[in-house]
Parts: structure tokens; C-alpha cells; sequence
């Protein structure tokens, strides 16, 4: 378990490869401002409540990293929100709080190591493997935010954006 954390701003354009690449629309937030909050934080993949402005309250699985897979330069700030909505929502309020942590991200490089009998593979070899560990990510916040523990936050008034 860890201490729940806040962030939100308004949704900003990222590299459209969310969404074009691996079929995962991720509603990137500006890190400006939250430099030290993510230092505080490792890269990984984080589980939480997002509210958007008018349009309501969602689950989300969200990416804070450097995107090892396209060996980007910056950190980013990616929700997924699990939702079907119609169409886009840049420039949007958007307000998270995280509530759990899944997994570190991968390492940066292609990078097999021989032990032996075993062989780990540091990287994802593939986009299909990213995008199935994508999936198993969501399955798994789907699921935790459903207890207490996590669901609870969903009343967190920081979501509806008036503190
Ligand atoms: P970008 O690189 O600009 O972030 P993406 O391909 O990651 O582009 O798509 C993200 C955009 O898609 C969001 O900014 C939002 O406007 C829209 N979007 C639509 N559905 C979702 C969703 N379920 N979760 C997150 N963003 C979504
Ligand atoms: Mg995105």
C-alpha cells in the first residue's frame, strides 16, 4: 500500500502514439510543478479515481516514466482512463488521485541477460507483449479499485476540483 497522492492540470497534448500505436488513449498531465512529488515517486505503473471536469468519475492505470519501450527523454504523466468516451477531452481538468503502485517500469535498452538455465528479458520484445502487459495492468486496477481499501478514495473531494 502506499500514502495516496494528488495530481491534475489539464489535459495536454502528448505524441499521439497512445492511442494510434497501441490502441491505449493515455490523457497526458504537464509535469510542470510536480517535479518533486515525482522524484518522490518511482516510475512504474500506479492505480487511481480520475475525475474530468463535467464529464464524471473514472478508473484509471497510469504510466509515470520514461517510456523505456520509445526511449523518450522526458518523464510523463499518462492515465488511462477505463472509460469509452466519444471523442477527446484535450485542455479538460483533470484531477487524479493514485491510490496503488503495480509494477516498475522496464529497463530502458533490449537487454537479455543468461543465467544459466534462465534467460530474463528486460525489455518488452515486442509491441504485442507491451500491450498485453498493458491490459493485465488494467485487469489488475479494475479489480483492486473495486475493494474498500481503494474505492473508498473515489469520494476524495480533490476529484470533483473544488479544493
Ligand atoms: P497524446 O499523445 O496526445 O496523449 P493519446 O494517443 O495518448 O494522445 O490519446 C490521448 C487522448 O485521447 C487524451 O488526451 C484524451 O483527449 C483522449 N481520450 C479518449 N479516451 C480516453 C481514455 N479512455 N483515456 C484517456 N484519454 C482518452
Ligand atoms: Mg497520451
Amino acid at each position: 500500500p502506499i500514502k495516496p497522492w494528488h495530481i491534475g492540470g489539464p489535459v495536454v497534448k502528448g505524441f499521439g502514439r497512445g492511442s494510434k500505436v497501441l490502441g491505449i488513449p493515455t490523457a497526458n498531465l504537464s509535469t510542470k510543478g510536480y517535479s518533486a512529488l515525482l522524484s518522490e515517486h518511482p516510475s512504474g505503473v500506479y492505480f487511481g479515481w480520475a475525475g474530468l471536469s463535467s464529464q464524471g468519475l473514472y478508473k484509471m492505470v497510469m504510466s509515470i516514466g520514461w517510456n523505456p519501450y520509445f526511449n523518450n527523454t522526458e518523464k510523463t504523466i499518462e492515465p488511462w482512463l477505463l472509460h469509452e468516451f466519444d471523442g477527446d477531452f484535450y485542455g479538460e481538468e483533470l484531477r487524479l488521485v493514485i491510490v496503488g503502485y503495480i509494477r516498475p517500469e522496464r529497463l530502458a535498452f533490449p537487454l537479455s541477460l543468461n543465467f544459466g538455465f534462465e534467460k530474463l528479458q528486460a525489455n518488452f520484445s515486442s509491441l504485442e507483449s507491451l500491450i498485453a502487459k498493458i491490459h493485465e495492468d488494467r485487469r489488475i486496477a479494475e479489480r483492486a479499485l473495486d475493494i474498500p481499501t481503494y474505492s473508498k478514495y473515489r469520494d476524495d473531494p480533490y476529484l470533483k476540483g473544488s479544493s
